[in-house]
C-alpha cells in the first residue's frame, strides 16, 4: 500500500536508567518514522528495550535527549498534564494482558476512555457497538472480561484501546499469550482495523510469522531502531 504522512518520529532519542552503580543506555540516538496506515513489527531478544521504545514513544516516558514527534507535534518537552492530554485522544495502547476492568462490561470498558474524554454516553455506546462489530465480537458487549475467551479479551482491549480514535496504535506483545490459531484471528482483526481507520501501529512480538505480514520489521541494536 501506499505509505501515508508521517504520524509518529522519534528523532536521537536517548534513555538512560540508573541501576545501583551503573548507568543503563536503553535507547542511544534511536531514530524512527511511522506513517499513517502502516504496520510495523518491533521484534527483538527480552531486555533490549522494546518496552522503553513504546513507553516512550507512547509520552510514558520521556525521552532524555531527543524528541518524540506526534502528528507534526513535539512532544519530548512538554508538561505532565500536556502529555496525559495527548495520551488520552491520541495514543492507543494494548499490552500483553488486556487490563480490562473486570466489573464492567465490555461495551463499557470500550466506553471509558470516551467518557473520560468527554463524550455523551449515548455516543460513546453506539462506538462501542461499532467497534465490537468491527472485531467480529459485537454478540459479547454485555459479557464482563470473565466471561470472554482470552481472544476475545483481547479483542475488546484492541477496541478500548482505539475508541478516541487515535493517531498511533502502540502494542506491546498484544497476542502473546494467545495460542497460535487464536493469535492469527485477533491479529487480522487488528489489522484490519489498522488499515480501515488509517491508524498506524508499531507491534512489538516474538511471533515471527505474524511479524511476516507487517508492512516493515525493526529490530533495536546497541540503543538504535534499526530494519530488519
Ligand atoms: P524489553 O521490553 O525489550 O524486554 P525493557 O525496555 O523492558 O526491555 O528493558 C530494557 C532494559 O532496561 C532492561 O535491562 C531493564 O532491566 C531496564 N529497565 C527498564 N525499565 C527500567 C527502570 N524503570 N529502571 C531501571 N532499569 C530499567
Amino acid at each position: 500500500m501506499m505509505a501515508g504522512e508521517p504520524i509518529l518520529q522519534l528523532k536521537g532519542v536517548e534513555r538512560h536508567y540508573i541501576q545501583g552503580p551503573r548507568k543503563l543506555t536503553i535507547l542511544n540516538g534511536a531514530e524512527f518514522m511511522l506513517r499513517r496506515g502502516e504496520m510495523v513489527a518491533l521484534i527483538a531478544p527480552s531486555g533490549a528495550g522494546k518496552s522503553t521504545l513504546l513507553h516512550t514513544a507512547g509520552l510514558l516516558e520521556k525521552p532524555d535527549a531527543g524528541d518524540v514527534i506526534l502528528g507534526g507535534r513535539a512532544c519530548g518537552r512538554l508538561s505532565d498534564d500536556e502529555r496525559t492530554a495527548i495520551r488520552r485522544n491520541d495514543i492507543g495502547f494494548v499490552y500483553q494482558f488486556h487490563h480490562l476492568l473486570p466489573e464492567f462490561s465490555a461495551i463499557e470498558n470500550i466506553m471509558m476512555p470516551q467518557l473520560v474524554r468527554g463524550l455523551a454516553p449515548v455516543e460513546a455506546k453506539a462506538r462501542a457497538a461499532q467497534l465490537l462489530d468491527y472485531m467480529q465480537i459485537g454478540k459479547r458487549g454485555h459479557h464482563r472480561p470473565a466471561e470472554l475467551s482470552g481472544g476475545e479479551q483481547q479483542r475488546v482491549a484492541i477496541a478500548r484501546a482505539v475508541a478516541n480514535a487515535p493517531l498511533v496504535l502502540l502494542a506491546d506483545e498484544p497476542t502473546g499469550n494467545l495460542d497460535p490459531v487464536t493469535a492469527g484471528y485477533v491479529f487480522d482483526a487488528l489489522s484490519a482495523l489498522v488499515r480501515q481507520s488509517g491508524l498506524a501501529a508499531l507491534i512489538a512480538t516474538h511471533n515471527h510469522e505474524l511479524a511476516g505480514r507487517m508492512d516493515r520489521r525493526v529490530t533495536l541494536s546497541e540503543g538504535r531502531v534499526v530494519p530488519i
